[in-house]
């Protein structure tokens, strides 16, 4: 079963095609029929990179392929026309190699992605930040919105963890019960905790990785669980960040 680390290796692999003009194919009909060939094929491959469970290919001109292996696909990079039997669903040429992709069920082509308001301006933004994640799912988790790279860009999961303890607001709260003062806050906390990070200080990390340690504002202990569609894990002290659902202590990881 494709895990993470197999989809960081793959990711890997398909390093020795990033910067080329790739030739494209999809010789599985079931792949021919999304018309990715069609629009990919000549392009120049820019980058690689596994992103929760998906593979997700940079394309110029911004397109991005995503590739979820689910219980049966693989990527395999093999040297230009490497004999083989069967019908992969997707070929991408290179100069010297090929990466072919088996039994690929889900392969969806993105238009250029629209990215939110950079929480590195200086100043940010915070106004339009609102206004995205005001326009989000009013019962999407807060911790789950703040790494949406679409209502605000730059924020990671480290900054997301430690801005939210800085605010006083558990991730689990959904938008709709979170004020604007303080997600105002949450987001001048990550502003200020990434600047500070991006010129060589090393901020205090407060929740990031400091399971069952006690919280240093009220002692409560710090806990984890995945979070959202991509299941990163969040950090939080549920003694000062209180309210939303909280996956409950059976749970516990
Ligand atoms: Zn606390």
């Amino acid at each position: 079963m494709p895990e993470g680390d197999s989809l960081h290796r793959a990711a890997r692999a398909l390093q020795v095609l990033a910067g080329q003009n790739v030739e494209v194919e999809t010789p599985h009909p079931r792949a021919a029929v999304k018309r990715i060939a069609e629009r990919l094929d000549g392009l120049r491959l820019e980058s690689v990179e596994a992103r929760g469970k998906n593979l997700l290919l940079r394309f110029e001109g911004g397109i991005v392929l995503r590739s979820h292996l689910r219980m049966s696909g693989r990527w395999r990079v093999e040297p230009r026309g490497a004999p083989r039997r069967g019908l992969p669903w997707l070929v991408l040429r290179g100069a010297e190699h090929e990466a072919v992709l088996w039994n690929g069920p889900v392969l969806e082509l993105g238009v250029p992605e629209r990215l939110g308001p950079d929480i590195l301006a200086d100043p940010p933004d915070l106004e339009a930040m609102l206004e995205r994640l005001r326009a989000a799912l009013p019962t999407r988790e807060v911790g789950d919105a703040l790494v949406d790279q679409r209502l605000v860009s730059g924020i990671g999961n480290v900054w997301k963890a430690e801005s939210l303890w800085e605010a006083r607001v558990s991730p689990w709260r959904p938008l709709v019960e979170v004020s604007d003062e303080e997600l105002a806050a949450v987001l001048a906390a990550a502003h200020r905790l990434m600047a500070a990070s991006l010129a060589g200080e090393r901020p205090l990390r407060n929740v990031y990785r400091r399971v069952g340690r006690p919280c240093r504002r009220c002692g409560g202990t710090i806990r984890s669980y995945p979070q959202g569609e991509s299941a990163r894990i969040a950090y939080w002290c549920p003694g000062c960040q209180r309210g939303g659902r909280e996956p409950n202590d059976r749970n516990l990881v």
